[in-house]
């Protein structure tokens, strides 16, 4: 992969853009993904932003989501859009496979490829881009590249609100160990352009139904499992459970997090049953790297103390499997 500085003459004159991000979308890939569109509107690029799956309704306000398309629900259009592009700009994943509906398309399409991510162990199919898993978000990231094509002052409160949702909601709310300087001074930035962070803040998270929070009562009073030996949790939800709280997409956001609150929890797992497969959310803290292990195990990836799988099995079969995992291994 070339350095994205490469890609810059392919942006010298007005270009139609596709960008896409990973499956079930959160704050970072869409504020990366809406941030990015927004920017390169007003640099009179032609851009149509692609989720391949629906919005979660916490995130629904943010600016720019209006020409958002899913992919699952206009796939003709959203191909259209992708074989009309000059350019492909992917963010927040780095495995065509994260895309899960859209993963077919990208890997036929023949157009130049931009990364702009964070993750662990990028694929190399990219032909430019920019892959440091040491920044907080893909969000700080595009603020990165606004200010590489000397255009800081573009950014405008919309573009703020978007890169401030991700940086947010990837960094816990800048407690996690991520949260450099520069992420503050970025912050600081976007504060002197006219964002108003609270109100951010409140959309994402405190405009929930009075159902979800019933619901995390319920996930932390009957389905937490704690491992004292292990300094780890469980938390399990079935089908059935989703169907019982009418959970919606992006309700199940932040659960995984929630035990690692408890003094000494230091890894925390989530297994999510999804129709004919399980999907398995891990935390850690300090020096265990759930990265590597959800991609021993699990079939997936992610980052060092953030990752995700999933395994085509039942349920409770999964659950079997993670705890015989569970055995051998000695976070700290
Ligand atoms: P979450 O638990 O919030 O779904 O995901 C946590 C992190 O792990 C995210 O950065 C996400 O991109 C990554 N991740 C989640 N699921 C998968 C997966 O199935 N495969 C890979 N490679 N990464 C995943
Ligand atoms: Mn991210």
């Amino acid at each position: 992969m070339r350095p994205i500085q490469d890609a810059f003459p392919l942006l010298q004159t007005p270009k139609k853009i596709f960008i896409t991000t990973h499956h079930k979308p959160d704050g970072d890939a869409l504020g990366s993904m809406l941030g990015l569109a927004l920017y390169l509107r007003k640099k009179g690029h032609t851009v149509t932003p692609v989720s391949p799956n629906e919005v979660p309704g916490f995130l629904a306000w943010m600016p720019g989501i209006d020409s958002l398309m899913s992919w699952e629900a206009e796939s003709k259009k959203a191909q259209q859009a992708l074989n009309d592009a000059d350019l492909i700009f992917c963010v927040d994943f780095n495995n065509f496979s994260r895309t899960k509906f859209i993963e077919q398309a990208l890997d036929e399409a023949s157009q130049p490829k931009i990364l702009i991510d964070h993750h662990l162990v990028p694929a190399p199919v990219w032909d430019y881009g920019m892959s440091i898993p040491e920044k907080s978000s893909t969000c700080e990231m595009v603020y990165d590249f606004i200010n590489l094509c000397n255009d800081n002052e573009l950014i405008d409160t919309e573009i703020a609100e978007c890169l401030y949702t991700g940086v947010m909601t990837d960094t816990g709310s800048f407690r996690f160990p991520i949260t450099t300087a520069t992420v503050h001074e970025m912050i600081a930035d976007l504060k002197h352009k006219g964002l108003d962070h609270s109100k951010v803040h409140d959309l994402v998270y405190d405009s929930w139904p009075a159902m979800r929070m019933r619901f995390v009562g319920y996930m932390l009073l009957e389905k937490m499992e704690l491992f004292p030996d292990y300094n780890a949790s469980l938390m399990t939800l079935s089908r059935k459970e989703m169907m019982r709280f009418d959970l919606q997409a992006g309700d199940t956001e932040g659960i995984v997090n929630l035990p690692m609150s408890i003094a000494n929890i230091q890894f925390a797992t989530l297994i999510l049953e999804r129709g004919d497969e399980v999907k398995f959310s891990f935390r850690s803290k300090g020096n265990f790297d759930v990265s590597s292990f959800a991609r021993e195990h699990f079939n997936g990836g992610g980052h060092f103390n953030a990752s995700g799988g999933s395994l085509k099995m039942p349920l409770n079969e999964a659950v079997a499997y993670f705890k015989e995992i569970l055995s051998d291994i000695h976070p700290s």
